[in-house]
């Protein structure tokens, strides 16, 4: 890291334990001044340098006039009558950013949801965020300080983290995969409770393949047929689906890891019995469950709804024909229905309000 500049104010949370070493380097601080910072940010969720008791008053103070502990600045939360915490964040520069704390009532653990981008490039159809364009990548440090700050506000451990917020974390790979570091090291969040969910970037999952991380990587499948995917996801245009699941089956054979296929239920779309049958035929070499997201509803920039969600019915149907292909399926269950909790909305609404 840059010798710190004289009134620069740093901001510490997300940091991985080098860069905080580095940091109390840069203050000519011994490099144990780092490790003592970052176990209390990482261990004690500390939100100020006055709770680090046990750094001497001095270094304290030294730290107070030269840092501040969060990156990112809450601007909104939206609680849902299911325990769902939504928050909306602003970056350093301004820009705005959602995560999502979600409790399941059936189990013990906590999951979070993060952004990896400001928008996204790829535009899919039923997507708020695609709605917003793309605005600029996160760094891994604004990535984990998502975790940390919903941490610090709830007072609640986070136990799985799902990259299934604002952006297409593939097309942010270098700082994704910093990031997934940090959450390992940092964080102590086990890779096995680590999702990261593309919308089939190949060049991504190629270099995810190399890296050899023990993630689950979800792909957002969404359509079984290339008219369609073209459709709702339009980067299938530049990464067709004859390229896609090769890609998809040699990550599997690299790391050995199942996948998880997502499937958006868009009713009239994506939800008839042809196109179950032929997810299953499209999927049949790869080893995956498979994940039904009925759609959340939102309005496209001009304010009207696209899409509908499928009935219940037709949702069951089209499980139990996947599932007699012998994989795993699940509907997703919906959380915080209340409150916007579909990546994008609380953003764009909050943008309309502005
Ligand atoms: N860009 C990545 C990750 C973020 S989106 C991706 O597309 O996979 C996370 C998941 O939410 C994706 O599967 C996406 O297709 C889904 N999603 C987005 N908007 C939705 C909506 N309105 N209703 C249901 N699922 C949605
Ligand atoms: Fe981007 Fe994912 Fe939304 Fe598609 S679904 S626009 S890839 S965030």
């Amino acid at each position: 890291m840059k010798r710190q500049q004289e009134n620069e104010i740093n901001c510490l949370s997300g940091l991985n334990l080098a860069e905080l070493e580095d940091f109390a380097h840069s203050l000519e601080m011994p490099a144990f001044r780092g490790r003592q910072i970052h176990s209390w940010i990482y261990e004690k969720y500390a939100g100020s340098f006055d709770e680090m008791t046990d750094l001497p008053a001095a270094a304290r103070e030294l730290l107070k006039e030269k840092a501040k502990v969060p990156l990112l600045e809450l601007k909104h939360l939206q609680v849902s009558k299911d325990g769902t915490r939504k928050y909306l964040f602003a970056l350093p520069d301004g820009q705005l950013v959602e995560s999502v704390l979600m409790r399941f009532a059936d189990r013990k653990t906590i999951s979070a949801c993060v952004s990896s981008q400001v928008g996204c490039a790829v535009g899919c159809t039923f997507c708020a965020t695609g709605y917003l364009g793309f605005k600029r990548n996160l760094t891994s440090q604004e990535i984990v300080d998502q975790i940390m700050s919903m941490q610090r506000e709830s007072e609640l451990r986070i136990a799985n983290i799902v990259f299934m917020g604002q952006g297409e974390p593939l097309l942010n790979c270098d700082e994704v995969i910093k990031s997934v570091h940090t959450i390992i090291d940092s964080v102590k969040i086990g890779g096995r409770h680590i999702t990261i969910s593309t919308s089939g970037i190949i060049p991504g999952i190629n270099r995810l393949a190399k890296e050899h991380l023990p993630i689950t990587l979800a792909l957002s499948l969404h359509a079984p047929d290339p008219q369609t995917r073209e459709q709702i996801v339009p980067i299938t245009k530049k990464f067709p689906l004859h390229e896609l699941i090769p890609a998809l089956r040699n990550y599997e054979s690299v790391t050995k890891r199942r996948l998880t296929i997502e499937y958006v239920m868009l009713a009239g779309v994506t939800d008839t019995v042809e196109q179950a049958k032929a997810l299953c035929d499209l999927v049949r070499d790869l080893h995956c469950n498979v994940n039904l997201i009925p759609f959340n509803p939102i309005e496209d920039s001009t304010g009207k709804q696209i899409y509908e969600r499928p009935s219940r019915q037709s949702q069951e149907k089209f499980k139990s024909i996947v599932e007699r292909s012998g994989r795993t399926v699940t509907i997703r269950l919906e959380r915080g229905t209340d409150i916007d909790a579909a990546c994008g909305q609380l953003h764009n609404k909050m943008l309309n309000k502005n």
